[in-house]
């Protein structure tokens, strides 16, 4: 029934009226997609208001004005590169109207009165204005005129006609929005938005773009509550553990939590003991102390008979993460990677199936379908930000997770956190365990290199230990270790033996060696590219430098500045930038002098780069917005998250009038799999 009224906004753009199948496949790369809601999606990136009026002898230059004229004479081209022109006059005043190619004798016959409209230049010239119309049929000349992102081959025109007819074709809806809220913001229904943005009368004031936004956000955060209920609702187990081998690590560790790590592993320990399932972000700061927060709450499955996996992000990530289980769990732990091969794997997947091996740490191999776990409890994702993945893992067919931590050491703004999660309980470790002494992170020209080399030479002769990670080249890894060997080849040359070099291309095993001989000692100044920016932990290591710090995000940067200040030494951080740096580069690089709060330069940088790279690595996968920016329209996601909740509480089965609604809201913005938890459940 809903399917057959939206069936003509899920028609192809063929169906419209004027597109044929090769102008088809240009809109549909202009819009993003080839159906008729692709285009009615597609909206204006401005508006030109036609209806300024003005007189020749005040005519501006590079402006869109519509003049009144009448056509004094035609003046042919001298030569084929020059226009065929119109001198005009509205009695005020002289302008000329230019064609090079095609130009209108019909509808410009000397003596002709005409309305044009479009810009003129310096020269008073308007080339090739963009409508000129007879003055009795002024009537016709827009006066607002929507400006749509085009593509190459593609022009206003051409999207008129089928726009017109997709908005006629827009069915009746009944209303999703909550009728209060309606009235509060002054929205307009659903297809009066979209008439409103298509096809003005006057450029739109903001209430049509904003209810569509909010469209789009609802849709979202009803979309994620309905899926999160339904993974939380299978049931869980409820896991209480005696603390003995918690007792045991601890002891092992030799240091007091600090008062947010008790308090994060209370809310862990309250979810792991109710025999509902756990979704739960563990967001904290680098260096916040999360890993031993995961190992204490891994170890309460442990406790209970059954098995916790960690898994990270990269191969990397996960041999540390196994290095500091390894230290500290009271029971044996197992790597379990793409590289770990034939009868060391065979062994491991063994114990694993057998429940032999209790602890397990790796990457995405650990949740391959040939990996058979005795009695899977818990799983800690360590830095995913995709509720996708927590979601496999706790509805996974075996639906052998019953519980699940992500931890993440990038402050998530809250705003990403509510477009990738929805309403999320989260546990936030606010402080650094104690003894962590603030980073000193000053800005250097890279013209300054020289001395800032001097410097370096002079904290190694200290005995520091020195990060110096090499610029970002515009997204080119091999250009990245270029630059990064061309460093490492100078450092070398100055400092010796003393310099090793990690990144991303080596051997796994190079790499590896290169890190454990600076987490020995054995080298003490490390030139690496990124690799290093999440986990790596070295305590004795005091001093970061990172070049080219403009090209990095503000995130990033604050995840490499993390690498340092994890010991007792007094620590720095200097970026260097290049010698002219903008405005808004420097004020950036500022912020992140002035502050170590996370939290604070996760927003800012949210802010600056807005959703998609919000993370300064693109693995934000933030859903691809069509009408709402979750920045700029902070304040709507806010109230869709409240929204959602309070509709959910209503009307779990959105059964209801408004229920109903919804549903056509979620079909709208294809949120079927949310969709198919409402007939499943
Ligand atoms: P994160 O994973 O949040 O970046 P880690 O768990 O790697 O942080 O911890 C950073 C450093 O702080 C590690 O060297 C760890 O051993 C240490 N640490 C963690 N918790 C405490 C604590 N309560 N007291 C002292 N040191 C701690
Ligand atoms: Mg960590």
């Amino acid at each position: 029934m809903q399917h057959d009224r939206l069936a003509p906004l899920f028609a192809p753009l063929t169906s419209l009226r004027g597109l044929g199948e090769p102008r088809a496949r240009l809109v549909a790369r202009a819009a993003g997609g080839d159906r008729v809601i692709d285009l009615l999606f597609h909206l204006p990136e401005s508006y030109i208001d036609r209806r300024q009026r003005v007189a020749l002898r005040a005519l501006p230059a590079g402006r869109v004005v519509t003049v009144t004229v009448a056509v004094v004479r035609i003046e042919r081209p001298a030569n084929a590169r020059q226009p065929t022109r119109a001198v005009v006059t509205d009695g005020t005043g002289f302008a000329e109207i230019a064609f090079f190619k095609g130009f209108p004798h019909a509808r410009l016959p000397v003596g002709a009165r005409v309305v044009v409209s479009g810009k003129a230049d310096e020269r008073r010239s308007f080339v090739h204005p963009d409508h000129i119309v007879p003055e009795d049929a002024a009537a016709r000349l827009p006066d607002v005129e929507p400006v749509w992102p085009l593509t190459a081959g593609l022009f206003p025109w051409h999207l008129r006609g089928p726009i017109a007819d997709a908005l006629d074709r827009i069915p009746d809806l009944p209303e999703w929005q909550d009728a209060a809220l309606q009235r509060r913001e002054g929205w307009p229904g659903f297809a009066g938005a979209l008439r409103a943005l298509h096809a003005p009368e006057a450029p739109p004031p903001p209430g049509p773009r904003r209810r569509l936004a909010y469209d789009e956000l609802l849709a979202g955060q009803v979309a994620l509550a309905l899926v999160r209920r339904r993974v939380l609702a299978r049931p869980g187990r409820a896991l209480t553990g005696d603390g003995r081998l918690r007792a045991r690590a601890l002891a092992t560790f030799g240091q007091a939590l600090t008062p947010s790590q008790t308090a994060a592993l209370a809310e862990i320990d309250a979810d792991l003991a109710a025999p509902r399932r756990m979704l739960r972000l563990l967001q904290g700061d680098v260096g916040s102390g999360k890993t031993l927060v995961a190992l204490l709450a891994m170890l309460r499955a442990v406790e209970d008979g059954a098995q916790a996996a960690l898994l990270a992000p990269t191969e990397l990530l996960a041999q540390q993460h196994l290095r500091t289980l390894a230290r500290l769990a009271p029971v044996p732990v197992a790597l379990l990677t793409g590289s770990v091969k034939g009868a060391a794997r065979e062994r491991i997947l063994r114990g694993l199936a057998e429940g032999a091996l209790p602890l397990v740490v790796g990457t995405h191999a650990l949740f391959q379908d040939r990996v058979e776990y005795h009695d899977l409890a818990l799983a800690v994702i360590d830095e995913q930000h995709r509720f996708g993945v927590a979601q496999r893992l706790l509805m996974g067919g075996k639906g052998r997770v019953s519980d699940v931590l992500v931890m993440t050491a990038t402050p998530i703004p809250r705003t990403l956190l509510l477009t990738q999660w929805g309403e999320m309980t989260v546990s936030r470790l606010t402080e650094k365990p104690a003894g962590r002494l603030p980073v000193r992170t000053t800005l250097h020209s890279l013209a300054t290199l020289d001395d800032v080399t001097d410097g370096i030479g002079r904290a190694l002769d200290g005995g520091a230990r020195v990060y110096w990670v090499c610029p970002l080249v515009a997204e080119s890894e091999t250009a990245d270790l270029a630059a990064a060997e061309a460093r490492f080849a100078a450092l070398r040359a100055r400092f010796g033996q003393t310099v090793g070099l990690a990144h991303g291309q080596q051997e796994s095993a190079v790499r590896e060696a290169a890190l454990a001989d600076f987490a020995t000692g054995r080298t003490r100044l490390l030139v690496a590219t990124t690799v290093i920016e999440v986990g790596v932990d070295v305590p004795e290591a005091s001093v970061m430098v990172i070049e080219h710090a403009e090209r990095f995000g503000l995130a990033q940067l604050h995840q490499l500045r993390g690498r340092v200040g994890r010991g007792r030494d007094a620590s720095f951080c200097l970026l260097l930038h290049e010698a002219g740096l903008t405005e808004a580069a420097r004020r950036r690089l500022l912020l992140l002098r002035d502050t170590e709060d996370g939290f604070r330069i996760a927003d800012e940088d949210f802010r600056i780069r807005g959703g998609g790279d919000a993370l300064g690595t693109r693995q934000a996968g933030a859903p691809g917005w069509r009408l709402a920016d979750p920045v700029q329209d902070e304040r709507l996601l806010h109230m869709a998250a409240r929204d959602a909740a309070l509709l959910l509480e209503r009307d779990p089965r959105l059964a209801g009038e408004r229920g109903q609604a919804v549903r056509v809201l979620l079909r709208l913005f294809e949120r079927t799999a949310a969709m198919r938890t409402l007939q499943a459940g």
